[in-house]
């Protein structure tokens, strides 16, 4: 049995790019695996954010999570912020990051572009994310393709980190899913929280709808009659995630011969996609009208979580060679 860890910031809602990319595997990889997810709100505010919602949506992001799936009997669930250790071995882990990598890093420069003054904090998120997995030791990290550079460096932080030090820490693998990188709407950039080009998890399915028809798909499709590549689509990517294979076969088809128009394409669409998420909306407002039971299992999350951290812990101090505090 593998140790398993993945995060998801708190900082917007949880969208379909986020599930087909992650989380659907976290579902999966809870009955098969020793898992450790992470609502990580020390990431988020590295991105523009509102003090006063924070906490609101990082509870938020833990009710998605639980109406998906995740079972706090199978998996530890938890927020970053409350356990420390996370901060302090990402401290710890600076001390061997190269600054060149940091500065080189596709998510920092997109995003840092998108502020008007560039945090350092964002500079150090992968280093933050690397202190995340290593404190568990886990070796499997279901992210979307888009993580893949950060655990790549994570890797490299691990060796350098080990050479000094002693081994310590296992290297960690990503795994991807099978829609690993889902666009926006417009087509364009990744869909992404912070990109308002989302469609939520938990949206009516008349929202639904209204979002998924302007959307963008292959752009060989002029007009009707020009048949279409299902693999240069965004709509089929999605298609893949909630349709079942018949259908997609039946879709892939319409779509190349242009027996079907994109709204057509789109219609069988919504109707997947509010079949898988009907009950998951449902889940998730039966347990947001009880915050205190979800804060409640936070807080049990929080102490498995601990225990673990604070054993990774101990050992790094212990042989980066610092003095232990007395009776500690
Ligand atoms: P932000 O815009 O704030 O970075 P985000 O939507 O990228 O938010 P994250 O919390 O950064 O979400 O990432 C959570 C998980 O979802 C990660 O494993 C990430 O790889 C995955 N993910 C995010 N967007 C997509 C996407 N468009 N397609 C596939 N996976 C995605
Ligand atoms: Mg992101």
């Amino acid at each position: 049995m593998a140790r398993v860890f993945s995060g998801i910031q708190p900082s917007g809602e949880l969208h379909i790019g986020n599930y087909l990319g992650a989380i659907q595997n976290w579902v999966r990889l809870q009955h098969e695996h020793d898992c450790v997810f992470c609502v990580v709100d020390l990431h988020a505010i590295t991105q523009p954010f509102e003090p006063d919602a924070l906490a609101e949506r990082t509870r938020q992001m833990a009710v998605g999570l639980l109406a998906v799936g995740i079972d706090p009997a199978r998996a530890i669930l938890f927020v970053q912020s409350h356990v420390p250790e996370h901060t302090e071995l990402n401290w710890l882990l600076t001390t061997v990051t190269p600054l060149g990598e940091l500065e080189r890093q596709t998510q920092f420069k997109d995003k840092a572009q998108r502020q008007e003054s560039v945090p350092a904090g964002l500079l150090n998120y992968p280093v933050l994310q690397a202190a995340d997995v290593l404190l568990y030791k886990a070796t499997l990290v279901p992210v979307g393709e888009d993580q893949l550079q950060h655990l790549e460096l994570m890797r490299e932080i691990a060796r350098r980190w080990n050479a000094r030090f002693g081994d310590l820490f296992p290297e960690p693998r990503a795994q991807l899913s099978t829609a690993k990188r889902v666009l926006g709407l417009d087509g364009q950039a990744k869909m992404s929280k912070s990109l308002g080009n989302t469609i939520g998890l938990f949206e009516s399915p008349e929202a639904i709808w209204e979002k998924l028809r302007p959307a963008a798909t292959d752009p060989a499709r002029k007009t009707r009659k020009d048949p279409g590549d299902p693999d240069k689509c965004n709509v089929y990517t999605i298609h893949r995630g909630f349709s079942p294979p018949d259908t997609l076969t039946h879709v892939a088809q319409q779509c190349r011969t242009a027996g079907w128009g994109c709204l057509d394409c789109k219609r069988v669409l919504a109707d997947s996609m509010v079949a898988t998420l009907a009950p998951m909306r449902e889940r998730a407002a039966a347990l947001a009208a009880d915050p205190a039971r979800v804060d409640r299992t936070l807080a049990e999350g929080a102490a498995r979580a601990g225990a673990v951290a604070g054993e990774t812990m101990r050992e790094a101090r212990r042989r980066m060679g610092f003095l232990p505090a007395a009776g500690g």
